[in-house]
């Protein structure tokens, strides 16, 4: 008989295959197995008026291949689908010899701004003059990231539109994601402006496009790779390309077509005790940096008639801080990835988002995207519908065959199979 494949596995029997195969170690896929929530004393501490814990499934994705290396990626994610696609992509990446990433910098930006300043040139050029006395300010107030190899590395100052006085400060903050060491280095630096130049402190704060900290990915993709039982891979490829062209020009597209990248990275992020929000807001600032919301990918055909992809995005993820140190199963993740640093945490989750844009588009521009998602929006409906497991496998084909896919055709169904 046939060795099953992993995702036919039960939970238990798959991670059973990871401790065999030396990627998870058997303390960690015991914690996985016996899914302890967090303990009330954590919780309680983790967020004010906290009244219960919400679960949503932890899934892997098998070897993605990055820069070379394979990684079993962990996604936290409740909608159906999402890991199955990033799967296949990651697959077909496989194949093609893999992604590849790139960051150049990796720094936090902070934006402290001042009104009722009187004479804004004459507060622009003081700040201008006085970097040094800012910078030990700056280290100051967080001498630790010093320790860490960070720190303020770099301040401009504006004056915007006739009113406002803007400092903007480049920060390194190594492993952490480092909105709170932003936040404090922000903050001493207002309070040092204001005491030298008098006026209002506005705000100061990291701001969430951290386009200093952008991350990009490629691949590059044999076109037969993406033949279908219908479709030639070249006919796939054309189509691709042109879907993403189409986002371009049409943002009710492209905001669906960066929905679909985001699935995959947020997944990641939320697995890894990483701010999604965060991440969130600093894709779509991105998204639209030049005025017009644009696909965080692009597409085309090399000269060798190859299909190629490109992923940008800002990813300014942490290895340390916040909550990561904190949740079990974020240490596992961690473990899981076998990852070693921020820089190399974010270049899976750029590549993780190329190939969850290629599953979609290819889905998408071949068989339509709702014929892989019937089997499993009619296993969400039949487990809404209260089957359990046994009922499952006998309501299922059922309502595979059903006229319609619904709530009540599902209830109806199970009733029948009870009666
Ligand atoms: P922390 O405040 O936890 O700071 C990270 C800490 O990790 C450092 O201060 C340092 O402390 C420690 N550390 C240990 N090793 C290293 C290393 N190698 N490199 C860097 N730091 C190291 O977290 P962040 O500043 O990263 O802030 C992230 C949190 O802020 C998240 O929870 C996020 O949700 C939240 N947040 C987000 C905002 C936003 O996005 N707009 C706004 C405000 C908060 P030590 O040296 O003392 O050990």
């Amino acid at each position: 008989m046939e060795k099953p494949k992993f995702y036919q596995l039960t939970k238990n029997e798959r991670l059973a295959t990871l401790v065999e195969q030396g990627i998870l170690n058997q303390t960690d896929a015991e914690f996985l197995a016996a899914a302890q929530p967090l303990s009330d004393e954590l919780a309680g501490n983790m967020i004010e008026n906290q009244i219960g814990q919400y679960q949503i499934p932890l899934g892997v994705v098998q070897d993605l291949l990055v820069n070379q290396t394979l990684y079993q990626v962990p996604f936290a994610i409740e909608e159906p689908s999402v890991v199955a696609a990033a799967n296949n992509a990651a697959k077909i990446g496989r194949i093609n010899g893999g992604f590849v990433t790139e960051s150049s910098t990796r720094k936090m930006t902070g934006e402290v701004v001042l009104v009722d300043l009187g004479d804004l040139k004459v507060a622009q050029d003081w700040v201008s003059c006085n970097n040094d006395l800012l910078f030990e300010v700056a280290q100051a107030a967080h001498p630790s990231i010093m320790k860490h190899g960070g720190g303020l590395r770099a301040i401009t100052v504006a004056i915007i539109d006739q009113r406002f006085l803007k400092l903007t400060l480049q920060i390194d903050t190594q492993e952490a994601m480092g909105a709170n060491i932003v936040n404090t280095i922000c903050e001493a630096i207002a309070h040092a402006v204001q005491q030298q130049l008098g006026g209002t402190i506005l705000l100061s704060v990291l701001t969430n496009a951290a386009f200093e900290a952008v991350v990009s990915a490629s691949v590059t993709i044999n076109p037969a790779t993406l033949a279908t039982s219908t479709l030639s891979g070249e006919v796939i490829a054309t189509k691709i390309i042109a879907a993403t062209d189409f986002a371009k020009v049409d943002v009710a597209r492209a905001a669906t077509h960066n929905k679909g990248i985001m699935n995959g990275i947020d997944a990641v992020i939320m697995a890894t005790g990483n701010d999604w929000r965060a991440i969130e807001a600093g894709a779509h600032s991105y998204a639209a940096r030049d005025g017009a919301y644009q696909p965080l990918t692009s597409w085309q055909w090399t000269a060798q008639r190859q299909l190629q992809g490109r992923i940008e995005l800002p990813l300014p993820v942490g290895m340390v801080g916040g909550s990561i140190g904190i949740l079990p199963t974020v240490q596992i993740n961690q473990r899981l990835l076998n990852v070693q640093s921020a820089r190399e945490l974010a270049g899976i989750i750029a590549a993780i988002g190329l190939a969850q844009n290629l599953a979609a588009l290819k889905a998408l521009v071949s068989d339509g995207i709702q014929k892989g998602h019937m089997a499993l929006q009619a296993k969400s409906l039949a487990i809404a519908a209260g089957a359990n497991d046994r009922e499952l496998t006998q309501l299922l084909p059922l309502l595979l065959t059903a006229p319609h896919l619904n709530t009540a055709i599902a209830t109806a169904l199970l009733a029948q199979l009870r009666a």
